[in-house]
C-alpha cells in the first residue's frame, strides 16, 4: 500500500538532476533568462565529480593548433564511433567555452607571455588542455556555482531523485526525496534535465566518488527507453596502486614516464612514437599487459612505476601540487624523490542517456525524441566520445553541452511546451522502492553484494575482456540481482538514511552493470576502451555502429544498433 499523502508537489519550468558542471551551466543560462528552474542533487554542489578534475580542459586556443586538429584527434581518439557533427560543435564551440568560463571569473594557468597556458594530454597532435594548475574542475564549478548562484537558482540539495514522470513518450518532471528526512517530493515541470555524472563506482578499482553510482542510468532503462554505448568504459592508466585514486594524465604531460619492474620504458613497445601520450586505452592496455607478463612493480606487483623525477622539481611543486600530495597521502610516496606506483583505473563512461546534438533524449536507436527530457554531462551520450574519452574532453563537454541544453531548454520553453499535470500517484514507485528496501527483512546485505558486483566487474569486465569472462559476470550480477531482493538494512529511520540510500543505488549499480556487460558481450570487436581478447581487431563492416541497450522489467536486455553520424574524418587504422 502506498502512502502518498504527504507528497508535495513543486511547480517549475524547469528541473536539473545533478549540479555538476554540466547542471551548473544549464541552471545558469535557464535563470539568467527568467525561467523558474530547481536543482536536485544528492551532494551540495561544490561536492559534484567535476571538482575532483585535475589535469584540464580542452581547446584550440595555442600556436599551432586548429579547431580542426581538435576534431581530428577526437575522432581518431573515439576510434572513429564519435557522431562528428558533435565532435564538430563541441571543438568550435571550445575557445568560446574558455572564454565564458573566464569572463565568468575562473583564473586559468598562464604562460610566459601572460596568455592562458596549454599543456600537453594523451593523443593530442598539439598540447591544448587549459588548466588551472591541476585543480582545474574545482576552479570551474566554484566559479560557475558563484555564477548560478548569483543568478538565484534553487537548489535542493541532499535530495535524491529516484524517478521521471513518464508517459506517452513526454517526461514532466522527476519524483526525488529529501534525503534529510526521507520526505517525497514531485517537481512536475515543462523541461527535465539529467546531468548525472559517471557510474566508476560499479568497478572495485576506479578513480570516481562515492556518489558516482550512475542512478540515472537506470532510473531512464527502468522506464524502457535505451541507453547507449554502455560497453565502452574508460580505464585510466594512472589511478594510484591500491586505491585507484586517480593520478591526473596532467602528471604525464608534463613529462612523467613509465617504467616496468626491469626498469624498461615499455611504451616504447606499444607506442613508439606517442609513449606515455598515447590515448588512455592504449596506455592502459600496456601497463596491464606488464603486470600479466610478471614485470609489475609494488607489494602485489599490481602496478607499474610513473617517474618524474627527472623534472624540475618546480614544475611538480607549481603545477601538479595536489597529484604530489595525494601520492604522499595515499601512498607515502614523494614524486619528487622516487617513482610512484599506479595502474589503470575504472574512470570514465563514454555511454550513457542517448541525445541528439541539442541534447535531447533519444527514445529509441532511430533517434526519435522524448519530449520535454534533455541530458548533459557524463551520464549522456551524445556521442562525442565514441569508444574511447580523449583526456581534457570531459570537462569541456559537460560545460558545453549543459550550456547548450539551458539553451535548448529556454527555447522550449519560448516555444510553449506544456507539461502532464502530476498527480500524487506519480510518486508511488518512489514510494514502493522505498518501502520495500526498508521492510525488506532477508539475510543479504548491501556492502557484501556491492562488493562482489564491483570485484566482478574489474575482474572479469575491466581492461580485458572474453566471451568467458563476460558470461561469468553475467550469471554473477544475475546471482547478486536475485539476492538484491533479500537485503536487511539496519537502519530504518527516515532521518539521513545512508543504509537505504546505499541499497537505492545498488539496485541501480546492479542495473547498470548488466547493461555494460551485455553490450559488451554482443561487441565482438575491439575498439577503444573495449577490448576483446577473442576479437581483437576493430570490425568496421559489422561494428561501426552504436549500442543502444533497453531493460525489460525481467531485466533482460535487448540490444539494438544506430547509426555513427560520419563526417570530414574517414576511419583509419589508429596507431599513436
Ligand atoms: C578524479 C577525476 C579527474 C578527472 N579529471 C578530468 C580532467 O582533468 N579533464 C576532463 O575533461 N575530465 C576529467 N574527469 C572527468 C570529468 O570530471 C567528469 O566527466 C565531469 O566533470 C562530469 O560532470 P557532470 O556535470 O556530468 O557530473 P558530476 O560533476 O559528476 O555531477 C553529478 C551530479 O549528479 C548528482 N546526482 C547523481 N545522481 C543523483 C541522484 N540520484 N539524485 C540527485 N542527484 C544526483 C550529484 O549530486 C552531482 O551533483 C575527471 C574525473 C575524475 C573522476
Amino acid at each position: 500500500m502506498n502512502n502518498n499523502a504527504n507528497v508535495k508537489i513543486y511547480e517549475y519550468d524547469a528541473v536539473i538532476v545533478g549540479s555538476g558542471l554540466a547542471g551548473l551551466a544549464a541552471a545558469k543560462e535557464l535563470t539568467e533568462a527568467g525561467k523558474k528552474t530547481a536543482v536536485i542533487t544528492k551532494l551540495h554542489p561544490l561536492r559534484s565529480h567535476s571538482g575532483a578534475a585535475q589535469g584540464g580542459i580542452n581547446a584550440a586556443i595555442g600556436g599551432e593548433d586548429s579547431t580542426e586538429l581538435h576534431e581530428f584527434d577526437t575522432v581518431k581518439g573515439s576510434d572513429y564511433l564519435a557522431d562528428q557533427d558533435c565532435v564538430e560543435l563541441m571543438c568550435t564551440k571550445a575557445p568560446e567555452t574558455i572564454r565564458w568560463a573566464e569572463r565568468m571569473g575562473a583564473v586559468f594557468s598562464r604562460n610566459e607571455e601572460g596568455n592562458i597556458a596549454v599543456r600537453p594530454f594523451g593523443g593530442q597532435s598539439q598540447p591544448r588542455a587549459c588548466y588551472a594548475k591541476d585543480r582545474t574542475g574545482l576552479t570551474l564549478l566554484q566559479t560557475i556555482y558563484e555564477q548560478a548562484d548569483r543568478a538565484g537558482i534553487e537548489v535542493y540539495d541532499e535530495w535524491y531523485a529516484s524517478d521521471i514522470i513518464y508517459e506517452d513518450g513526454k517526461v514532466s518532471g522527476v519524483v526525488a526525496y529529501n534525503i534529510k528526512d526521507s520526505q517525497v517530493a514531485i517537481f512536475n515541470t515543462k523541461v527535465t534535465m539529467f546531468a548525472t555524472g559517471g557510474n566508476g563506482r560499479l568497478f572495485r578499482f576506479n578513480s570516481n566518488a562515492h556518489a558516482n553510482t550512475g542512478d540515472a542510468l537506470s532510473i531512464v532503462a527502468r522506464r524502457g527507453l535505451p541507453l547507449e554505448d554502455m560497453e565502452f568504459v574508460q580505464f585510466h592508466p594512472s589511478g594510484l596502486g591500491g586505491s585507484g585514486v586517480l593520478i591526473s594524465e596532467a602528471a604525464r604531460g608534463e613529462g612523467g614516464r613509465l617504467f616496468n619492474s626491469e626498469g624498461e620504458r615499455f611504451m616504447e613497445k606499444y607506442a613508439p612514437n606517442a609513449m606515455e601520450l598515447a590515448s588512455r586505452d592504449v596506455v592502459s592496455r600496456a601497463i596491464m599487459e606488464e603486470v600479466r607478463q610478471g614485470r609489475g612493480v609494488g607489494k602485489d606487483g599490481q602496478s607499474v612505476n610513473l617517474d618524474l623525477t627527472h623534472l624540475d622539481p618546480n614544475i611538480i611543486l607549481t603545477r601538479l601540487p595536489e597529484l604530489r600530495e595525494l601520492a604522499i597521502a595515499f601512498q607515502g610516496q614523494d614524486m619528487l624523490n622516487e617513482a610512484i606506483h599506479i595502474s589503470a583505473t575504472a574512470h570514465y563512461s563514454m555511454g550513457g542517456i542517448p541525445t541528439n546534438i541539442d541534447t535531447q533524449v533519444q527514445k529509441n536507436a532511430a533517434g526519435d525524441l522524448v519530449e520535454g527530457f534533455y541530458a548533459a554531462g557524463e551520464c549522456a551520450c551524445v556521442s562525442v566520445h565514441g569508444a574511447n574519452r580523449l583526456g581534457a574532453n570531459s570537462v569541456l563537454e559537460a560545460m558545453l553541452f549543459g550550456r547548450h541544453a539551458g539553451e535548448k531548454m529556454i527555447a522550449a520553453l519560448d516555444d510553449g511546451i506544456t507539461f502532464r499535470k502530476a498527480s500524487l500517484s506519480d510518486a508511488d514507485r518512489c514510494i514502493d522502492e522505498m518501502t520495500t528496501i526498508t521492510t525488506s527483512n532477508g539475510n543479504e546485505t548491501v556492502p557484501k553484494l556491492r562488493t562482489e558486483l564491483q570485484v566482478g566487474m574489474t575482474a572479469n569486465a575491466g581492461v580485458f575482456r572474453t566471451k568467458e569472462s563476460l558470461e561469468k559476470q553475467l550469471a554473477l550480477i544475475d546471482d547478486v540481482l536475485a539476492r538484491f531482493k533479500h537485503i536487511r538494512i539496519d537502519d530504518k529511520s527516515k532521518v539521513f538514511n545512508t543504509d537505504l540510500q546505499e541499497a537505492i543505488e545498488l539496485g541501480h549499480m546492479i542495473e547498470s552493470a548488466k547493461i555494460v556487460v551485455v553490450g559488451a558481450l554482443r561487441r565482438e570487436e575491439s575498439r577503444g576502451g573495449h577490448y576483446r581478447e577473442d576479437f581483437t581487431t576493430r570490425n568496421d563492416e559489422k561494428f561501426m555502429v552504436h549500442t543502444y541497450a533497453t531493460m525489460d522489467k525481467d531485466y533482460n536486455i535487448d540490444i539494438q544498433w544506430g547509426t555513427v553520424m560520419q563526417g570530414k574524418f574517414e576511419p583509419m587504422e589508429r596507431k599513436y
